[in-house]
């Protein structure tokens, strides 16, 4: 793995963003826990995905199915045959596996053992329900979000009284049994998805998986991904996977290479239809406005917008980092320093604000600072820091992308003011505390 990404998750787990599932008994591969910022920084990334779906368009509503549902969704679905399957060989030496596509070389990269030919592996986790193991008792965690919202579409459509075309969205976790999971958190055993599924007219999907694709594309340049790091590949027909009728991928340029972050399918009508047919339940749409006039009854295609929330959390993270070689902070000791800069938007930035006493030896100005502190906690998420030089505390936010840092002084004691430091520019004004938090407001949002 890239040396930036080494850097990466080493800062990670030294400031607490994310860490190693079960790391004091040796750690469980692929897993991974996140910190008190990673924690803040995923509800960000979250949030700002809601808000653009559900608050910027009309006809988007929300919903949270369950993770484990009747096993026959997923016989429907596919999941349970080829189409939800990865291509193994396996070494029969120390029989460990490899993705088809991973190895170009009959002998195993681990020990050189010859190599199996190649077969399908399921990546469903099984479970089972019920004080039994028995079959009847076998469900599976869901291996992507959408399946619960194909399931609902009845009962979202009647419930909010809807038209198509309308979108369902919903965030939560999938699992999938990964053979080849790496790159840290890119490819993970479980994983929190952002999916959303627009049902629409049949004539209507191919315009929508356009629109769709330019929508999410710009989400991650709104959020202050570089647009050179970007891109949209097309599928080729060959590649689609066996509900697609078209695809498409954006993206993210990781030292290691360009990789998927999205996935925005026009998934025809094979879900409906083939939920209506496994489930004896008609989920045939009767149209009373449909595009050519008339009264149409059909299968409603449905374009799907698929994010993965950790996977985009490496990303936001990759395209932030910075290392700046001295000077910014322009001490003696920092001229000879590598200093780190997260530059993560101030929507996503996992703390917003640090306040910070000038120095830590006089009573008076930790005690405004504190006071400060206190005032701002219930409005953002705030640090408090006194330890070291106010020059090494700068840097110590500015590697967690800290967008305002607020240093209490000798002057504040007399004026109730302080200096606001910009994370970006370094530039600092000084702003009276009553009118503190309506500016930091007006900041962080513009
Ligand atoms: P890949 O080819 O990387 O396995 P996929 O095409 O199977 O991905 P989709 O089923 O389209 O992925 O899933 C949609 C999104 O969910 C992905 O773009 C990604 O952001 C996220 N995702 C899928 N699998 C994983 C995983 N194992 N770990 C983390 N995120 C994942």
């Amino acid at each position: 793995m890239g040396d930036k990404i080494s850097k990466i998750i080493s800062l990670s787990k030294r400031r607490g963003f994310i860490f190693q599932s079960s790391e004091i008994y040796g750690g469980f591969s692929s897993c991974y826990d996140f910190g008190p910022l990673g924690v803040e920084m995923k509800n960000n990334i979250k949030r700002a995905w809601w808000d653009k779906i559900i608050k910027e368009h009309e006809n988007i509503v929300g919903l949270d199915a369950s993770i484990l549902m009747k096993p026959e969704i997923w016989k429907a679905s596919g999941h349970l045959t080829a189409g939800f399957a990865d291509t193994l060989v396996e070494c029969k030496s120390c029989h460990k596996r490899y993705r088809a596509d991973e190895v170009d070389s009959e002998i195993c990269p681990e020990c050189g053992g010859e190599l199996t030919r190649p077969r399908k592996f399921n990546l469903m986790m099984k479970t089972f329900v019920g004080p039994v193991e028995a079959e009847a008792a076998t469900t599976y965690l869901r291996a992507e979000t959408c399946q619960g919202i194909y399931v609902n579409f009845e009962n979202v459509l009647n419930s909010m009284r809807l038209k198509i075309p309308f979108g369902i969205a919903q965030i939560g976790k999938s699992f999938r049994n990964e053979i080849t999971p790496k790159d840290f958190i890119y490819r993970t055993r479980e994983f929190e998805q952002m999916e959303m599924q627009w049902f629409c007219h049949p004539k209507t999907a191919a315009k929508y998986f356009d629109y769709w694709i330019k929508e999410r594309f710009d989400w991650y340049i709104c959020l202050g991904i570089k647009k050179e790091n970007l891109r949209v590949r097309h599928h080729k027909k060959e590649e689609l996977p066996h509900y697609a009728i078209a695809g498409a991928d954006i993206e993210y340029h990781f030292p290691f290479g360009w990789r998927e972050i999205e996935g925005i399918h026009n998934r025809g009508d094979w879900d409906l239809k083939n939920h209506s047919k496994f489930s004896g339940k008609d989920l045939s749409y009767f149209d009373e406005d449909p595009p050519a006039g008339g009264k149409e009854k059909y299968f409603p295609f449905i374009v799907e917008t698929s994010g993965g929330v950790d996977r985009s959390l490496f990303v936001f993270l990759t395209d932030a980092y910075q290392e700046i070689k001295g000077g910014r902070t322009k001490t003696t000791k920092a001229a000879k320093e590598i200093e780190i800069l997260l530059k993560i938007h101030k929507k996503l930035a996992p703390v917003k604000v640090a306040v910070l006493p000038l120095v830590r030896n006089k009573p008076k100005i930790v005690k405004k600072a504190k006071e400060v502190y206190r005032l701002l906690k219930p409005h953002f998420v705030c640090q408090y820091d006194e330890l070291g030089s106010i020059g090494r505390r700068y840097r110590r936010i500015d590697e967690i992308g800290v967008p305002f840092a607020l240093t209490v002084d000798f002057e504040s004691l007399k004026q109730d003011d302080l200096t606001i430091r910009d994370r970006d520019t370094m530039a600092q004004e000084r702003v009276k505390v009553e009118n503190l938090i309506d500016v930091l407001k007006e900041k962080l949002s513009s």
